[in-house]
């Protein structure tokens, strides 16, 4: 077992009262490392760390070029320490060490993405009706802080670092207290790169005692949130006293609509892939398979076939297609749904624990079908591999049973008739739509949500914005006094 320290201005030190949490390998279940229990006291450390590299350390004089280079020498690390850093990855969250491995190589190119946009954030010149000068300068907000989820551990840290360090900010990165511990290998790298101390800190500990005095901190100007629409609303209401900047990513229950018309084998890998991958621990998964009534029963009879030869195994395996969940916690949250699902229809496949492997936190690949929208394996978010699959009749119901969800992160609808996709592509209540694919996800292109998925967005240029803040400068030209008085 490895005993982690946490990063604080540039130094790896304890929590202020010196005590330590257990982290977990979901496969085994056993205690793999313990890492610093950070309360109020080591936040203000870390957020005075933030604040003096932010106002006066060297990151304050740091150009463009400096932090886009740093940012691409970051990205340059993560690829050469690939394999130590996606096994570490698979093991202390589960997922497959194939689905790692392509995190590792999104993370890498999410730095290099914001590394070379450091130097494209532009100001602007304002047309006014003057003899003056009026320019938009484009300034980091200051001190961010970050808060994350377990699911993509490193990469959800790269989505928020990437962005707020092109900006110019200096940022407090608090990750799940599941999955802290490829963060903290990377901070390894952080003074060897060129981050300045305190720039970059890295606080392990828990949502109530950790996350929430960074999100009440008057010296935090902004907090970027991803994790649960419950967690979302405190925090919103949190930082409404200091009035700080929020951007918050929330989750889920996105509809995957299949129309006849479909390519049928690519909508049963669509179906599957857009529910069942990452073990379903996904915002954007494709929980809701809405499926036109001609083909339904064909539809639901292939996928269960296709479900029930999915590969579930220990994380590190190569031909593990499924791991456990992440923690037991969510094991029995899953599972509690499981069981309501059973109440509120009905079970094509899946619904118990898998018989092997004997230990670990896994969940059989399940399938509900004849779910109706209104039930709660309908509306609430399981986060996990269980996917509730509802029939419909034509198009205008599949938009309106697609719309009717609080939550708005993604849809997907499938079909080779152009013209029926675009017009529900067009009317589809979520950011981000797929069409006959679902997941793929790249930097190049922005991430949020519409409705209770949360405000802001994440990747692409719209990323580094909500790092940004606008100053108006207005230089006037004329030499002759105003002459109002
Ligand atoms: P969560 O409770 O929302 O946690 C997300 C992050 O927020 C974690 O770092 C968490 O800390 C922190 N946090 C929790 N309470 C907080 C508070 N009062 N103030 C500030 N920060 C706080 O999510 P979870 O417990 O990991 O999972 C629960 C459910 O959330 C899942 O079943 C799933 O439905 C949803 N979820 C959604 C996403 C997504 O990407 N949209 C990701 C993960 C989970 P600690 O967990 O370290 O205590
Ligand atoms: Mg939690």
């Amino acid at each position: 077992m490895k005993s982690y320290r946490m990063y604080i201005n540039g130094e790896w030190v304890e929590s202020c009262r010196g005590t330590y949490f257990p982290v977990h390998d979901p496969s085994t279940e056993e205690i793999i490392a313990e890492v610093p229990d950070a309360n109020a006291q080591d936040v203000d450390r870390a957020v005075a760390a933030a604040r003096a590299a932010f106002d006066s350390g060297p990151w304050s004089q740091s150009t463009a070029q400096d932090r886009g280079r740093l940012l691409f020498r970051l990205a340059q690390k993560v690829r050469d320490e690939t394999p130590r850093l996606a096994e570490l990855e698979s093991r202390n969250c589960g997922k497959p060490i194939v689905e790692s491995e392509y995190d590792m190589a999104d993370v890498a190119t999410c730095f290099e993405y914001y590394g070379g946009l450091a130097t494209k954030v532009l100001g602007h010149v304002n047309p006014v009706p003057a003899n003056a000068l009026s320019l938009s300068l484009r300034e980091p907000v200051g001190v961010a802080g970050q808060i994350i989820p377990w699911n993509y551990p490193l990469l959800m840290a790269a989505w928020k670092l990437a962005p707020a360090l092109a900006a110019g900010c200096a940022c407090v990165l608090k990750p799940a207290e599941q999955t802290p511990l490829t963060a903290l290998e990377m901070a390894q790298w952080f003074e060897e790169v060129g981050l300045p101390p305190g720039v970059v800190n890295i606080i392990t500990g828990f949502g109530e005692t950790a996350g929430a005095p960074l999100v009440q901190h008057p010296q935090v100007n902004k907090i970027a949130f991803t994790g649960s629409a419950a967690v979302g609303k405190q925090i919103v209401k949190m930082a409404a006293d200091t009035v700080k900047r929020v951007t918050l990513e929330l989750g889920g229950k996105s509809p995957n609509i299949f129309f006849a018309d479909a390519d049928f084998e690519a909508a049963i890998d669509g179906a599957l892939f857009g529910v069942f991958i990452n073990q379903g621990e996904v915002c954007s998964a494709g929980s809701r398979i809405l499926v036109e009534r001609t083909i339904y029963s064909r539809f639901l009879e292939a996928m269960t076939e296709k479900a029930g030869r999915i590969k579930l195994g220990p994380p590190l395996e190569r031909e593990t297609k499924m791991g456990p969940l992440v923690s037991k916690e969510q094991y029995e949250r899953v599972n509690s749904y499981v069981e309501i699902g059973k109440k509120e229809a009905k079970l094509a496949i899946g619904g118990s624990r898998p018989a092997s492997p004997a230990r670990g936190y896994y969940v059989a690949p399940t399938i509900f079908y004849d779910v109706d929208n209104s039930a709660r394996i309908a509306r609430e978010e399981i986060f996990g591999p269980v996917a509730a699959v509802i029939p419909f009749n034509n198009e205008t119901e599949a938009i309106r049973l697609a719309n009717d969800t609080p939550y708005g992160l993604a849809a997907a609808v499938w079909s080779r008739d152009i013209f029926k996709v675009f017009r529900v592509v067009k009317a589809l209540r979520a950011g981000v739509v797929w069409v006959n694919h679902m997941q793929p996800t790249y930097v190049e292109a922005p991430w949020g949500g519409y409705k209770q998925s949360g405000f802001g967005r994440e990747l692409g240029p719209w990323g580094i914005e909500e790092y940004l803040e606008t100053k108006q400068v207005h230089i006037n030209l004329d030499e002759q006094p105003i002459g109002w008085y």
